[in-house]
C-alpha cells in the first residue's frame, strides 16, 4: 500500500497538547487498520522562530510541500508579541496558505446535540446543525491591491483597500463548494453583494454560470451576504453549504462559530487545486482556535477541534470516509457519555482533562472500528 505522508506541526501553547491526542489516534490507526500512515514532525510559530529565528524554516516549507496532508495546531503567545512583523507566529501559517495555494477554507459548524444548550442560541434552533462554509481565501479585499494609506495633504489620510475577484477564482470556489454539496445534502447558497459591489455581481454570475455547467445537479441558491447573517443565526439548519468570499466568509464562518458552543470545538482544512496529474489536492488541517495561552501547559485544553481537523483531513485527503463518520461518531460518543473538559463543562457532566478526554474519544474509536 502507497504511504499516507502526514507533516505534523503543532506549533505553540495548547497546540502540541492538542496534536499530541491525534497522534495517539495515528499510531491506533496504523497498528490495528494498516493505516499507513508516515508522519514527521517541524516546527512552526513561536517555536519555530526560537529555533530558526523565523516562522517556518525553509527545510519545513519543503516537507509541508512534499506531503499528502499537513495537520497544525496553533501559533502564538505573549513571548513573542514583539518580534519583528514578518517573523511574527502568525506569518508562518500565511506562509503555508499562500505556497500550498489554499484557496478554499472549510469550516463546518456541527452542533452535537449534548451541546445544544452550550449555544447562544435557542437549543431548537441549533441542535442536529451540521452546515460547511466554504471561505475563497486567497483572494479578495485582503489582498487585493492598491491597498495603502495615503496622506491627502490637508490634514487628511485615505486608507484604501481593494476587492478583486477574477473568473477562474470564482469557478474553482464554486466547484469546491458544489462538489462537497453532493457528497452532503447537495445544496449550495452563494453569499455576496451584487447589490452594492461589482466583485458582487462577477461573482453571482460566475457561480450561476458554473452551476449551469458542471453542477446542474445541486441545488442552488443565492443571498445577499448581510441577509445571510441574519438568516444564519434566524434558522441555521436552513443551510447545507454556503460559499462565500473571504471577507464574508471570515465573518459568516465566525459568526457560525458560536451556534455551536466553544471555540474548542470547531475544525478547519484549507484545500488547494487538484494536482494535474494524481488529483490530490494540498491541503492543511487545523483547529480554528488558537493557541490559548491562558492554559497552555495545564493539561485542560479541549482536543476535540484538533480530532475533528483530523478527521477531516481522513475525508477529503484520504478518502477514508467510514473512517472520518467513525472518528465523528466517536467525540459523539464521549459527549453523550457526559465526558466534558473545561470549556464545555456543564451541570451534571464529568469534567476531565485534555489526554483523558484524547483517551475517551480513543476508546469509542476502537469500539467503533473493532
Ligand atoms: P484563542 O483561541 O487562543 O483563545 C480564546 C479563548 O478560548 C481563551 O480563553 C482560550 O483559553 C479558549 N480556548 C481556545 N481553544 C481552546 C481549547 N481547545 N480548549 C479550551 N479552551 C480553549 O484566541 P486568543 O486568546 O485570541 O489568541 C491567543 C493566541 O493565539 C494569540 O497569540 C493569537 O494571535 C493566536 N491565534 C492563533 C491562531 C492560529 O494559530 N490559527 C488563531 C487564533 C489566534
Amino acid at each position: 500500500m502507497t504511504a499516507r505522508n502526514l507533516f505534523l506541526l503543532p506549533g505553540d501553547g495548547i497546540g502540541p497538547e492538542a496534536m499530541g491526542e491525534v497522534r495517539k489516534i495515528i499510531a491506533y490507526m496504523n497498528e490495528a487498520m494498516n493505516a499507513g500512515f508516515v508522519t514527521d514532525e517541524g516546527l512552526v510559530g513561536g517555536s519555530a522562530y526560537d529555533a530558526h529565528g523565523a516562522a517556518i524554516s525553509e527545510a519545513d516549507m519543503q516537507k509541508a510541500l512534499a506531503a499528502d496532508a499537513v495537520l497544525f495546531g496553533a501559533v502564538g503567545g505573549p513571548k513573542w508579541d514583539d518580534v519583528p512583523y514578518d517573523v511574527r507566529p502568525e506569518a508562518g501559517l500565511l506562509r503555508l496558505r499562500k505556497d500550498l495555494q489554499l484557496f478554499a477554507n472549510l469550516r463546518p459548524a456541527i452542533c452535537y446535540p449534548a451541546l445544544a444548550s452550550a449555544s447562544s442560541l435557542k437549543p431548537e434552533l441549533v441542535e442536529g446543525l451540521d452546515i460547511l462554509i466554504i471561505r475563497e481565501l486567497t483572494g479578495g479585499v485582503y489582498f487585493g491591491e492598491p491597498k495603502e494609506i495615503i496622506d491627502l495633504g490637508n490634514g487628511q489620510k485615505r486608507g484604501i483597500d481593494t476587492q478583486i475577484y477574477d473568473t477562474y477564482e470564482i469557478e474553482r470556489i464554486a466547484g469546491v463548494a458544489f462538489e462537497m454539496a453532493r457528497t452532503r445534502n447537495n445544496r449550495v447558497c452563494s453569499m455576496e453583494k451584487r447589490n452594492v459591489m461589482k466583485s458582487g455581481v462577477l461573482w453571482n454570475q460566475v457561480v450561476t454560470e458554473t452551476h449551469k455547467a458542471k453542477y446542474s445537479d445541486v441545488q442552488l441558491e443565492h443571498m445577499l451576504a448581510d441577509a445571510g447573517g441574519m438568516q444564519l443565526v434566524r434558522q441555521p439548519k436552513q443551510f447545507d453549504v454556503i460559499v462565500t468570499d473571504n471577507l464574508f466568509g471570515d465573518m459568516l464562518s465566525d459568526v457560525a462559530a458560536m451556534l455551536t458552543g466553544s471555540l474548542g470545538m470547531l475544525p478547519s482544512a484549507s484545500l488547494g487545486a487538484p494536482d494535474g496529474k494524481t488529483g490530490k489536492r494540498k491541503a492543511l488541517y487545523e483547529p480554528v482556535h488558537g493557541s490559548a495561552p491562558d492554559i497552555a501547559g495545564k493539561g485542560i485544553a479541549n482536543p476535540i477541534a484538533m480530532i475533528a481537523s483530523f478527521a477531516m483531513c481522513l475525508r477529503y485527503s484520504f478518502n477514508m470516509v467510514k473512517e472520518a463518520d467513525d472518528l465523528e461518531k466517536a467525540i459523539a460518543n464521549v459527549l453523550d457519555k457526559g465526558i466534558r473538559t473545561g470549556d464545555i463543562m456543564a451541570d451534571g457532566a464529568r469534567q476531565v482533562g485534555t489526554v483523558e478526554m484524547g483517551d475517551a474519544i480513543l476508546a469509542e474509536f476502537k469500539a467503533l472500528t473493532a
